[in-house]
């Protein structure tokens, strides 16, 4: 059986490194966590790639630092490792071979693309093919899951969900404040939950849980 996995930090993980002027190798370097490697002996067909600007980045370099990780995964992901497939439409995934892996850019919160929807053209046609709406915090687009203020989506986050639907791109909930989980719940034609699991087995902040709300009825 293949496995998709659908969230890694591979990509800010090599933006740290090269950074610190440390190279790492996709192939094989276990710094990365997820790696070709570990791919294959895990017998993943699919791997998502989170672009993730993390939250001490100032505005005027979060922009920068997302299109850095974008090119990281063209460079370093796609163009390094032959059986590395660059997922564009999700009709690429029928097409793959068995020892091929599918790799799809995802976005990890939305403060790079700030009210600039310019931008979020751009990411598409960067080949990002998940949207997160934010990460732990609240942006122009909707509160995170940590955001003590709990809000639902913005006008500018239903206008992005709007665009995802548009282009077939999935809406992750991973992340959301419960009131935008469910607003996304309505309006997302594609809804995904990346990286949340059980509440009742691991309580953490991103998980789902039955006891409010949260609670997907189908
Ligand atoms: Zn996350």
């Amino acid at each position: 059986m293949k496995v998709i996995d659908t969230h890694c930090d591979a990509l800010f993980k090599l933006q740290s490194a090269r950074r610190e002027h440390k190279v790492l190798d996709f192939r094989d370097a276990p710094e990365l966590a997820t790696n070709l490697q570990r791919l294959e002996a895990g017998n993943v067909g699919v791997q998502f790639f989170a672009i993730f600007v993390p939250p001490e980045t100032s505005s005027m370099d979060q922009w920068e630092c997302a299109v850095e990780q974008a090119t990281i995964f063209h460079e370093e992901i796609i163009g390094k490792h032959e059986q590395v497939k660059l997922i564009r439409q999700w009709k690429d995934i029928d097409t793959l071979a068995p020892d091929e892996i599918g790799a799809v850019l995802t976005l990890e919160g939305a403060e790079p693309i700030g009210n600039d929807m310019q931008k979020l053209q751009t990411l598409y046609q960067m080949g990002v093919k998940s949207f997160g709406l934010t990460w732990n915090h609240a942006n122009l687009c909707a509160d995170g899951a940590k955001e003590p203020r709990g809000a639902g989506l913005t006008r500018l986050g239903r206008e992005v969900v709007q665009l995802n639907n548009t282009h077939d791109i999935l809406t992750d909930v991973s992340h959301l404040s419960v009131q935008a989980f469910w607003n996304v719940i309505e309006q997302a034609d594609h809804p995904i939950a990346t990286h949340s699991n059980v509440r009742a087995i691991c309580d953490h902040p991103r998980n789902l849980d039955k006891s409010g709300s949260r609670f997907m009825k189908f």
